[in-house]
């Protein structure tokens, strides 16, 4: 194969395969290279149906026939997508792949990639579309902040005391007094499969799978489920603290390698498929003027002001999660979805709109409890700001 490409990819993940196929269809010569490039993604993947248009054409996903969260029944549409299609349907693009790791990124003229066979690709650009940030060296250091969750895969009758064939259940709380509160994520899979997961939204460090897979299993006793039905078995376990990743010479990081994950929610499949037909556009646009009028374009795209401003509200709704005293956490969730939908979606899918994301995290404060709003402020306090408050109020 010829060594050469407009676009080399690193990462065969939702990321990776999203950029490279918009890439391809803009007419760039794209290579995206990961150890196992065409390999069907394991993990269960959960988005919006606003965010599936990118897909190529084949790929498949399946609708949630209803969506409940905290014991309401939203309008917003929620869709997995089906490993197996998608990747099927990627595969069949333009774009080439290699199955390989890459070593070393070679800032020259043409920039390229190093890989563990020794082989070498050139290119004009590069997309870091490796994931979390560490693998390829980088990321944030010290204990970090985790979304964990522990699932059991069952037949969809089976598993209907906890969820009805075909519908989605987004946040049932184990409203279980002073323990960290985690709660129960079921979503309708291909084959007329459930997955039920239990989940701790953001914890640092993230909460042990042993304790998850506990409380699972004491879900399962209380709706009468056997856990001698699952069929499979899923296991979360992911960073979410890693800030915008600065697009340097020639490399574009991209997807989580990029910091384009939720900070609130964990969520990033919907927002790199959203982006990457926006990014491609821009590249191809800037391609012909060079590398700097590709950087411009990518920055643009990608982490404008106003991204990086949605980026640290989102922060600070995280670092309120993680303060707020964890038995009232599900009522904190209440109030989120108690706002209207419209401000929900701002706050959930809006990644360059500060003001959608600021009135819904308001709207949330006016529609909480007071004892929720007093922990919320307390919660946004810096720690020193807070114990002062608290002496304050102690005297
Ligand atoms: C079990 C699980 C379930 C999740 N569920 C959801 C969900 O429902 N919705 C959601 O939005 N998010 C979810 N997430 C969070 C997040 O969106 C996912 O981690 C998602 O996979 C990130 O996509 P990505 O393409 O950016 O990175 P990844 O999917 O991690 O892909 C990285 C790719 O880079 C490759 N790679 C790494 N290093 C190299 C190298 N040196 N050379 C070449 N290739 C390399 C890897 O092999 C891989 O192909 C989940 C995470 C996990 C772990």
């Amino acid at each position: 194969m010829d060594d050469q490409a407009d676009v080399v990819v690193i990462g065969s993940g939702p990321a990776g395969w999203a950029v490279a196929d918009h890439c391809a269809r803009n007419a760039l010569d794209t290579i995206l290279v990961a150890p196992a490039p065409t390999r069907a993604w394991t993990p269960t993947y959960g988005l919006w149906t606003g965010q599936v248009r990118p897909l190529p054409p084949g790929a498949a996903f399946i609708r949630a026939t209803r969506l409940l969260a905290a014991d309401r029944t939203l309008d917003r549409g929620y869709a997995v997508l089906d490993n197996e299609a998608v990747m099927a349907a990627y595969t069949a693009t333009a774009v080439r792949t290699v199955a390989d790791a890459v070593v070393g990124i070679e800032q020259g003229r043409p920039p390229g990639v190093a890989l563990r066979s020794g082989r070498r690709l050139r290119c004009r650009l590069i997309l870091d579309a490796s994931g979390q940030p560490g693998r390829l060296g980088k990321g944030p250091r010290g204990v970090r902040v985790e979304q964990t969750a522990y699932g059991m895969v069952f037949p969809e009758a089976s598993a209907a005391a906890l969820a009805v064939p075909g519908e989605a259940v987004f946040m049932r709380w184990d409203r279980a007094g002073t323990e960290w509160p985690t709660f129960l994520y079921a979503v309708p899979l291909p084959g007329g499969r459930t997955l039920l997961e239990e989940t701790s939204l953001a914890r640092r460090p993230g909460l042990a799978l042993p304790e998850l897979k506990r409380r699972l299993m004491r879900r399962l006793e209380k709706a009468g489920i056997d856990p001698g039905d699952r069929i499979g078995t899923e296991q979360v376990r992911f960073a979410m603290d890693a800030p915008p990743a600065p697009v340097r010479d020639s490399v574009v990081p991209f997807g989580v390698a990029g910091g384009m994950m939720h900070a609130a929610t964990g969520f990033s499949v919907g927002e790199a498929l959203t982006a990457a037909p926006l990014l491609a556009a821009a590249i191809a646009q800037s391609l012909p003027r060079g590398p700097d009028a590709v950087r411009r374009a990518a920055r643009a795209q990608l982490w404008p002001a106003s991204a990086r401003t949605v980026h640290r509200l989102r922060t600070w709704g995280q670092r309120t999660l993680l303060r707020l005293p964890p038995a009232l956490v599900p009522e904190f969730f209440d109030a989120f979805f108690a706002i209207p939908e419209d401000f929900q979606d701002a706050f959930l899918c809006g990644r360059d709109d500060p003001r959608g994301t600021w009135t819904a995290m308001a709207a949330v404060f006016g529609a909480a409890s007071t004892r929720v709003r007093a922990a919320m402020v307390s919660a946004s306090l810096t720690p020193a700001a807070a114990r002062a408050l608290e002496r304050g109020a102690g005297e």
